[in-house]
């Protein structure tokens, strides 16, 4: 496959809100597809049990809210109102279940509205654990995991087997490093990965088996190493903060990249990096091994309880490892969990002297001239004015 046929099939994927991969997948399977919403689910136990987990990123600004508003006040951000419309319109029923995992209030209502309106489909509210000793978080979050599996091997998913699940914690182990080495290999070289090309890898990874989508993601690292039309120029490098959950549009990376950024990390579709390393993959109980790894290898989020460190560290720690000039605090408008952290965030970054600037937007935001001047002022103030 080339280079342009790649990418071409990631944009595919990324605009068909009707969900065909899946559609086919099934048929062609008859296996049991369950849904995801941002931020993390672990996908390895429906994979074990021959189930396709499927992300569930809201639809963009592709499609019209119709209904979706009547669920939600205004100053609700953009995510539910088109989950609700994709619910609602049938665009989701190829999806046998819903997994709900506990980011912010918006989610947990959401779930009890997908009971409501889905009668017949599994709904789970995925409690996670704030706790983080294992036999107090651990020993909950495997009562989670537990519960999801007995639910969905009634529901006509396999039986979930050590062997098995032993087997799905390598095929995401190897997914998530090949994720990893893209990250590191835009983090060298900017220019040989747009990120508004990571961008719609990461987002075929909602939709395609992990098996299909590490081969994709192979692929393109062989084509993006060999390919010598890519030059470096004169741009910014900044890191992007905020975005792990509604997910800005396509247009609005591109805007970014256009205005003279170079975005050399980011928290886009953040179930690709949420969990840091490998699972153990050969202990004698994978499911209490995933548990851990949800408590220790958990990266730092505003959906996350980070008890004795400092907020935003670990946000200084990535700008300077990934060599970032300057933060963009990128958030969805009325995202709690991300806007209450952020004035936390920018005492850090300030405390640090890294430079700053920030702005919202919604999933269908459709007018990118204001972001243009105000990322392109940024970008130039940098290059100007930076040590
Ligand atoms: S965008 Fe923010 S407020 Fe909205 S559902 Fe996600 S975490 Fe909750």
């Amino acid at each position: 496959m080339t280079l342009a046929s790649l990418l071409q099939r990631a944009d595919d994927l990324y605009r068909d809100l009707r969900f065909s991969a899946v559609r086919d997948w099934k048929q062609r399977t008859g296996g049991l597809a369950v849904g995801y919403m941002p931020v993390y689910v672990p996908r390895e136990v429906l994979h074990a049990m021959g189930i396709l987990p499927v992300g569930v990123m809201g639809a963009g600004d592709d499609l019209e809210i119709i209904r979706g508003d009547a669920f939600y006040q205004s100053y609700i951000c953009h995510l539910p109102r088109s989950t609700i419309e994709l619910g609602l319109n049938g665009a989701l029923d190829c999806l046998d279940g819903l997994l709900f995992p506990a980011t912010c209030d918006v989610i947990r209502n959401l779930s009890g509205m997908w009971m409501m309106q889905f009668p017949g489909k599994y709904v789970h509210y995925l409690d996670v654990p704030q706790d983080f000793a294992p036999e107090v978080g651990g020993a909950f979050y495997r009562h989670e995991l537990e519960q999801i599996a007995g639910a969905l091997g009634k529901r006509g998913g396999k039986p979930l087997t050590a062997a098995a699940l032993r087997r799905s914690i390598a095929a995401y182990n190897e997914n998530r490093a090949l994720v990893d080495g893209l990250y590191e290999l835009r983090q060298r070289e900017p220019w040989k990965v747009p990120t508004a090309e990571l961008y719609l890898l990461l987002r075929a990874g909602c939709v395609l088996p992990v098996e299909e989508h590490s081969a994709m993601l192979r692929d393109y690292t062989t084509a993006v190493r060999a390919a010598d039309d890519r030059r470096p120029m004169d741009q910014a490098r900044v890191l992007l903060a905020g975005s792990f959950c509604e997910q800005p549009p396509l247009g609005l990376i591109r805007t970014l990249e256009r205005a003279g950024c170079y975005i050399v990390d980011d928290d886009f579709v953040q179930i690709h990096r949420w969990i840091r390393g490998p699972v153990r993959a050969d202990g004698e109980d994978p499911l209490q091994d995933l548990a851990n790894a949800y408590l220790f290898q958990g990266i730092p989020s505003a959906i996350r309880y980070i008890d004795q460190q400092v907020k935003g560290k670990d946000l200084v720690d990535r700008v300077q490892q990934s060599g970032a000039e300057g933060v963009i605090f990128c958030a969805p408008s009325f995202c709690d969990p991300a806007l209450l952290d952020q004035p936390m965030a920018v005492t850090a970054v300030e405390r640090a002297g890294i430079p700053w600037t920030a702005f919202k937007y919604a999933e269908n935001t459709g007018q990118f001239q204001v972001i243009r001047e105000q990322a392109g002022t940024f970008a130039d103030s940098i290059k100007l004015w930076s040590e």
